[in-house]
């Protein structure tokens, strides 16, 4: 791995372009470096764990495309599999075999998943698995918790995390009062709050969607009994229980958080990992719950190009590339990443936590007397210093590591890491860890 140019002009100037042409000069908001300034590398190439920019400076990759790349960039066997499938035609608007085989693939994996659709995005796979909950139940309301992101559906920008948290929104301009008017937001990790709600509106509420672990306001795992709690909650109330692993599907373990945690959902969402860094995500979950959509029941979903062959190729070639070996050096990975940042930090004096969910880490800035303390929801997080982020993160920049651009967001490894990337980390870490301080 070389650092070969050290400048970013070309990246300045397409930036400088981009954004006569595209709102921001990006088509997803944390990609424009809102949060901790400064122009955003625009990338030409990518392989294993290094990004390669316009300008032909190489970075270690902390991103990993926000989740998906988890065997790392243009992985041979991935790689193959989509130059295959294209080459048979990008498209065809009717069913193929291979969309039946992703289907299976994610039903063996995932236990209560007995049928699964198949969409082009994890917004999409949220919005279709509420519609389908509200159609199920003939009820209007849905518990989201705060901080909790799950694509950008009107009804689900409610306090939600990611780049919603990253631009400092409350909610979005544009979304309706009507279309959050039956969103409940509440506090993640407080089963008394759910409780509290369906205590009160119990018989209208047809769903809680949680993240299995939130990775939008950074790493923060359930605290131990919330997932079951919720199952329990839902149950009682004839509500359903949508697990959102868009995130942590087919990373965290080869079953995703159901995986480590066994808590079993009605509807699941899915995404990154199971298409392969290619547009293509799902929903499934209960047979008789998703029978309910056309064709076979009422609640309309449809998608041009959903099931494309191509997307699903990735998808197949990913989870089959990825064995025991890949799933170990995961975690392999955001053990020794964690150990190194843990170690800089304190050696800088910097007060920190290092939170993991699963292989997913976040670093949060802290006081001193709350270094000790683990952050369990989005108010943890928010009373986090942020603004000692934007210094660490350009420092590490600087010297060929690419950390995610904004203090709310998780960091995705892969297995790709090798012993070179993990020197340029352990040497770029001690200057940002100064730089925070
Ligand atoms: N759900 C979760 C948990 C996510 O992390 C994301 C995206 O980061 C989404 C849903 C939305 O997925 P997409 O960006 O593919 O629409």
């Amino acid at each position: 791995m070389s650092r070969s140019a050290d400048v970013t002009v070309k990246s300045s100037e397409l930036f400088e372009r981009a954004q006569h042409a595209i709102p921001g000069g990006v088509n997803s908001p944390v990609r424009a470096f809102s949060a901790v300034g400064g122009d955003p590398r625009f990338i030409a190439s990518a392989t294993g764990c290094t990004l390669t920019d316009v300008d032909g400076n190489d970075y270690v990759d902390l991103v990993s495309s926000w989740g998906p790349m988890i065997l790392g960039h243009a992985h041979p066997a991935v790689v193959e599999a989509v130059q295959r499938a294209a080459a048979g035609g990008l498209s065809f608007g009717a069913p193929t075999e291979s969309e039946v085989e992703l289907a299976e693939e994610i039903i063996d994996r995932v236990d209560p998943v007995a049928r699964v659709r198949l969409v082009n995005s994890g917004t999409e796979a949220t919005m279709s698995a509420i519609r389908l909950a509200r159609g199920y139940t003939g009820r209007p309301k849905i518990i989201k918790f705060s901080g909790c992101y799950h694509g950008h559906v009107d009804a689900l920008l409610a306090d939600a995390g990611s780049g919603v948290a990253t631009l400092g929104l409350p909610t979005s301009p544009g979304v309706t009062g009507a279309a959050a008017h039956d969103t409940l937001v509440l506090a993640y990790n407080d089963l008394k709050a759910v409780a509290k709600a369906f205590e009160e509106f119990g018989d209208q509420i047809a769903a809680v969607i949680t993240e299995a672990a939130a990775g939008n306001m950074g790493a923060i795992a359930p605290v131990d009994g919330f997932n079951a709690g919720l199952r329990e909650l839902t149950r009682r109330h004839g509500a359903l229980l949508i697990i959102d692993e868009v995130m942590t599907g087919f990373r965290v373990s080869p079953a995703g958080w159901f995986g480590l945690e066994g808590v079993g959902a009605d509807l699941y969402t899915f995404g990154k990992v199971m298409s392969g860094g290619l547009p293509a995500a799902a929903f499934g979950g209960r047979a008789d719950v998703m029978e309910r959509l056309a064709p076979t029941g009422p609640v309309y979903q449809a998608g041009t190009l959903s099931g494309n062959p191509v997307a699903v190729a990735a998808g197949l070639a990913t989870l089959r590339t990825a064995d025991a070996a890949v799933y170990s050096a995961l975690d392999a990975n955001a053990d020794r990443l964690a150990g190194l940042l843990t170690d800089a930090l304190r050696t800088a004096g910097v007060a920190h936590r290092v939170q993991k969910a699963g292989n997913l880490l976040s670093v949060f800035f802290t006081t001193d007397e709350a270094a000790d303390t683990r952050i369990i929801d989005y108010a943890g997080v928010k009373a986090t210093q942020t603004w000692r982020f934007a210094p660490f993160f350009h420092a590490l920049l600087d010297a060929g590591v690419y950390p995610p651009p904004s203090a709310f967001e998780a960091w995705f490894v892969s297995a790709a890491l090798d012993e070179d990337a993990f020197t340029r980390i352990a040497d770029a870490l001690p200057a940002a860890a100064r730089a925070a301080a």
